[in-house]
Formats: structure tokens, C-alpha cells, sequence
């Protein structure tokens, strides 16, 4: 499915031709994503293939900003009469245009344009969901248009992608800031759509709070859903039953005092009693190697912060977890890069091959250098 089609709004004849492309890319991006929210209630599956579209669509105007042709998928086969050039053709929207994966790659390799993993991640996850919901019936269908579901995974997207546009990409982007403000306004009102959810799990927290268990409210969707849980006697989460939002602190004994330090992120924290401060390097070194001094232990890279040293320590009583001393994400899976082979945690691995990890472009950067 391609949304390429330019039409050019009559005020915008006088822009220059690039200009008026990215214009047309970014105002169906816009388009899109506006259908996308409206849709969400009544028709979650469409909510899902327009929200993607959306996604896309920025990031090809991006694309296209450096230039036109980058958004062509294979220039050399584009099928053209004799008297017709590639430019023609591209104009009449008649040509396949990139995936999200060369895109991402071409935005990478081409053109320099950091996107981090976990935006790429992310990104991927709903292209992921939108060929589910267009290629197959699917026996999970309630499983995977449940708002819960989408919500959460929408607002990810859309807030890493926010991030790149108004960060880094502002120069390309400026033109569009009210309805860039509106767009987020509109998905982040869809967080609303939990209310169900929360609901629906309301019986479980109140019974779990007679039990004594202490629920907070989540710093993401507002909810009091967020379950307390002090994990290992070193992290302090605030875990969210509803949107699935993790908040952890990692609490540790003053070496001096005994008093308990409170560590927000990248290992900084400093004692209330006698002021003695922790940092990154003392973490590492005072709680990474706990399990057994003699052996070393296997530290990942972590895909949440892209920290740019190994920051993710083994936890749990079989090491099947992992911890990372830098954003205090607890990770669940850990593994190899499938394409650089290095330990990375918090990252699909499936994909990492094709896209690679923070420490490597993957095979798609690899087939183009
Ligand atoms: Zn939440
Ligand atoms: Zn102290
Ligand atoms: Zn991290
Ligand atoms: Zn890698």
C-alpha cells in the first residue's frame, strides 16, 4: 500500500518542486494520524494500518527532504516509456517507494540521520502489527486490537518520533509546528481509551492491595495502576498493570553509613545521612560483580539508553534478567546481536539482524557501505 500520490495544495504552487513533495508527504502524514485517533474507538484495525502510515510517511518526507529520488526503492527499475523520465513518473506517484526498513537504513547510511534503536524498535513493532492486521486473520484478533494493546504501543511511536522531529529535525519540520502540537495532543488523548482497562483490572489491584501490596500511580497514564514491587532487594519498580510503564530505582546501602541511597539514573545518588556520592563506575563495581568475584560477569549493551559502555548486570536467581545501572530499566531478555554478535539487552533481537544493533547497522548498513 502506497500513499504517495502529491497532490499539491493550490497556495503551495509557487514552492519550489522538492518543496512541494515534502509538503504532500507530510500533510497525508498528518492525514493519517489524525484518522488513526478518530478511528481507534470504533475501528482498531484501521486505527492500526493508518497510524503506521503516518509513521512512515514522516520519516520518507525526511527522507525526501535530503532528496527526491532516496525515497525511490530501486531507481534502476523504474518502468518508464521512452519520451517519460524518472521525474515524471515519480510526480504521477507511479513508482514503489522505500519500506520503513531502507528507509531507515538510507536515513542512517546516506544521509547521516541518527535514529536511535529504540525508536527503530519501536517503529518496527508497528509495522509488525499492521502486517498482522492486513495479511492474515488473525487468531489472536482481540488479543492484538485490544486498546490496550495499541494505545501504548502508538504513544511509544509517536513519542520517539515527536522527539526526532522537534530535537533534531526542526529545520525540515517548522512549517507544520501548530499541527505537529495538535498531533500530540490528540494521540497522547488517547491514552482516555485505558479507562476500560483500568477498569477491567480494578478488582485484581483491590484485592491485591487488602493482600498488602502497594499500588502507586503511573507517572505515564495516570492510572493508580502502577504496582510497587522491590525486586531482588535492589530495585524499587513502580510497574503499571495498565499501560505497562516501568519506574525503577535502584536502592543500595551506604558503604559508609549503612543508610539506604535512592539512585535515580546513571548510577548518580548521594547518601541524606553522611553525603557520600555514588556514581556509574561505583555501581559497576560494587553491585555488577555480587553473584561470584572470581568470574566475570557478562555486562550488556543496553538498547533502552544506548549507554556507550557495557551497563547491563545479570539479576534474578538464575541470571535470566537483567539490570541496567545506567537507566535502571529491568530488562527481561538479553542475548546476541545476530548480526555483530555482541550482548545486547532490552532490543528485538529477530530484527537486529537486518537493522543491527547500537553497535553495529546490520545487514541492511553493511549491504550499502
Ligand atoms: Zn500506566
Ligand atoms: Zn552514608
Ligand atoms: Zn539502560
Ligand atoms: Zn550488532
Amino acid at each position: 500500500m502506497d500513499f504517495e500520490h502529491f497532490e499539491i495544495d493550490d497556495d503551495k504552487l509557487d514552492m519550489p518542486e522538492p518543496n512541494k513533495f515534502f509538503d504532500s508527504l507530510v500533510r497525508n502524514a498528518i492525514d493519517f494520524l489524525k484518522k488513526s485517533v478518530i478511528e481507534l474507538e470504533k475501528s482498531p484495525k484501521y486505527s492500526v494500518i493508518h497510524f503506521y502510515a503516518a509513521i512512515e510517511l514522516f520519516l520518507k518526507a525526511r527522507l525526501l527532504s535530503e532528496h527526491w529520488t532516496l525515497i525511490v526503492s530501486d531507481i534502476n527499475k523504474v518502468q518508464k516509456k521512452k519520451d517519460e523520465t524518472i521525474l515524471t513518473k515519480f510526480k504521477a506517484g507511479d513508482f514503489i517507494s522505500v519500506g520503513l526498513k531502507k528507509c531507515i537504513e538510507r536515513l542512517r547510511d546516506t544521509c547521516e540521520v541518527k535514529i536511535p534503536v529504540k525508536a527503530v524498535d519501536y517503529f518496527d513493532q508497528l509495522r509488525k502489527h499492521r502486517n498482522k492486521m492486513v495479511q492474515f486473520y488473525h487468531p489472536d484478533y482481540s488479543e492484538i486490537t485490544s486498546l490496550a494493546t495499541i494505545v501504548p504501543e502508538q504513544w511509544s511511536a509517536w513519542y520517539h518520533l515527536h522527539r526526532l522531529i522537534v530535537d533534531d529535525w526542526w529545520d525540515h519540520f517548522q512549517e507544520y509546528q501548530d499541527e505537529i502540537e495538535d498531533l500530540y495532543g490528540l494521540v497522547h488523548g488517547n491514552w482516555k481509551y485505558l479507562e476500560a482497562k483500568y477498569n477491567e483490572i480494578r478488582p485484581q489491584i483491590e484485592s491485591e492491595k487488602r493482600e498488602g501490596v502497594t499500588f502507586n500511580k503511573c507517572s505515564l497514564c495516570g492510572y493508580e495502576s502502577a504496582k510497587f514491587e522491590d525486586f531482588y532487594g535492589l530495585v524499587y519498580s513502580n510497574s503499571c498493570l495498565v499501560c505497562h510503564n516501568q519506574n525503577n530505582k535502584i536502592h543500595i546501602p551506604c558503604p559508609e553509613c549503612e543508610k539506604e541511597i535512592i539512585i535515580k539514573d546513571q548510577g548518580i545518588g548521594e547518601c541524606s545521612k553522611c553525603g557520600f556520592e555514588t556514581d556509574f563506575e561505583f555501581l559497576l563495581s560494587k553491585i555488577g560483580h555480587y553473584q561470584d568475584p572470581k568470574e566475570d560477569p557478562e555486562v550488556a549493551y543496553c538498547a533502552e539508553c544506548e549507554h556507550s559502555e557495557p551497563s547491563v548486570i545479570p539479576v534474578g536467581e538464575y541470571d535470566d534478567e537483567g539490570l541496567c545501572l545506567n537507566c535502571n530499566t529491568l530488562h527481561g531478555y538479553e542475548g546476541q546481536c545476530h548480526y555483530c554478535g555482541e550482548l545486547v539487552a532490552g532490543m528485538d533481537l529477530e530484527s537486529s539482524y537486518s537493522f543491527g544493533c547500537m553497535l553495529c547497522k546490520g545487514s541492511f548498513g553493511a549491504d550499502n557501505s
